[in-house]
């Protein structure tokens, strides 16, 4: 049997100054919802996913007013962008002149020849790469006329077929995706697209749902592919602010031992001996560290009877007692705080091993 190429095996593709792929690193990544048109509102969104750790942005454009744009657009961001464009090739051209830092076509949409030729050439002259994005909503007629309905092995073909189109064209900055709402389908064809070719895969379900579903669907199907080693960039798709996609990925990835400098919280699940407000404490104290930069484990406890001990693991952590907390590192209680000063305490903990961690 085949074997899966591991990320670490995928050729390595610049996205402006982020190598997707080549590594076992999985850059996050997001789209915004504002009219790319509107320069100011897409700038101030993709600010707000840049804060929440975005490491490239994309952006729709559907229409030439949407082309113009990018090169104000470009010049307010500091992450890389990239343009996603349908079937159009003068978008494409506008996007690349307009400085994108990689589009999403597929090459088998543009039409005639010497349209792909002049986008090709273009990326090439500029040294941006190309995703191809394979939807299972979309697969070529043929395609679907072949195989019946929307298969893993049908995904697969209409990605070589978009692939030999560049290749021909002696172009390999290359990264594609697979993407399905089905998550057993999605998970299929990223393993058999995985068997198939090392170009980099962009990883996502898509149309998974709202905030609650879509978080759970992706978590499931991203994670059983992340852990194969599938996979070096990720968007999660939401019917939600796309500031939650970038927490999601972030969380996802912390599962997975792929994002080193992140903060983890570790929460119980509360019971009977409960002593504290645990979950709105937990809920602020997991807010808090989403903007710390350092790999520290953080645990919020509802009492104290198990309390350090059962988070031992932990750098720095709370446990409730009668009307107090007691504070704790590496298990062993340092101080005890009064409840109302608790959350306070512990953010200044965090932030004083944060620093210890950055001087090391
Ligand atoms: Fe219950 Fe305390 Fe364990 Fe939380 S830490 S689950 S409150 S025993």
């Amino acid at each position: 049997m085949t074997q899966v190429i591991h990320r670490t095996k995928t050729r390595a593709v610049k996205v402006g100054p982020i190598t997707i792929g080549g590594s076992d690193e999985v850059i996050i990544q997001s789209m915004t919802m504002s009219k790319t048109h509107d320069v100011e509102a897409t700038v101030a969104e993709i600010k707000r996913l840049e804060e929440a750790g975005c490491q490239v942005v994309r952006v729709a454009c559907p229409d030439m007013r949407a082309a113009e744009a990018i090169p104000e657009i470009k010049k307010q961001i500091n992450i890389p962008l990239v343009v996603d464009i349908h079937f159009d090739y003068k978008l494409a051209l506008k996007a690349i002149e307009g400085g994108a830092d990689k589009i999403r076509i597929n090459p088998g949409n543009i039409g005639r020849r010497e349209k792909v030729e002049a986008v090709v050439n273009a990326a090439k002259a500029k040294g941006i790469p190309i995703r191809i994005g394979v939807n299972a909503g979309s697969l070529e007629k043929r395609i679907l006329d072949k195989y019946g309905y929307p298969t893993a092995d049908g995904m697969v073909e209409s990605a070589l077929h978009h692939i030999k189109i560049l290749e021909d064209l002696d172009f390999h900055d290359i990264i594609v995706s697979m993407k399905a709402s089905d998550v057993r389908l999605a998970i299929e064809a990223y393993e058999k697209a995985s068997k198939t070719f090392d170009y980099p895969l962009h990883l996502g379900i898509t149309e998974s749902g709202t905030l609650f579903s879509g978080t759970i669907k992706s978590a499931a199907g991203l994670g059983i592919l992340l852990n194969q080693g599938i996979g070096s960039t990720i968007r999660i798709s939401l019917s939600a602010d796309p500031v939650e996609e970038i927490k999601v990925a972030k969380e996802l990835l912390k599962s997975f031992g792929l994002a080193a400098n992140a903060a983890t919280l570790i929460s119980c699940p509360t019971c009977g001996r409960i002593e504290i407000d645990l979950i709105s404490i937990a809920n602020e104290v997991e807010e808090y560290i989403q903007k710390i930069n350092a790999p520290l484990k953080i645990s919020v406890l509802g009492c104290a009877v198990n309390g350090p001990g059962e988070a031992k693991e932990a750098d720095i952590g709370i446990a409730g007692a009668r009307g107090e907390g007691l504070l704790f590192r590496k298990g062993k209680t340092i101080r005890k705080v009064p409840e109302a000063d608790m959350v306070e305490e512990l953010k200044k903990e965090i932030d004083k091993l944060a620093a210890e961690h950055e001087e090391k």
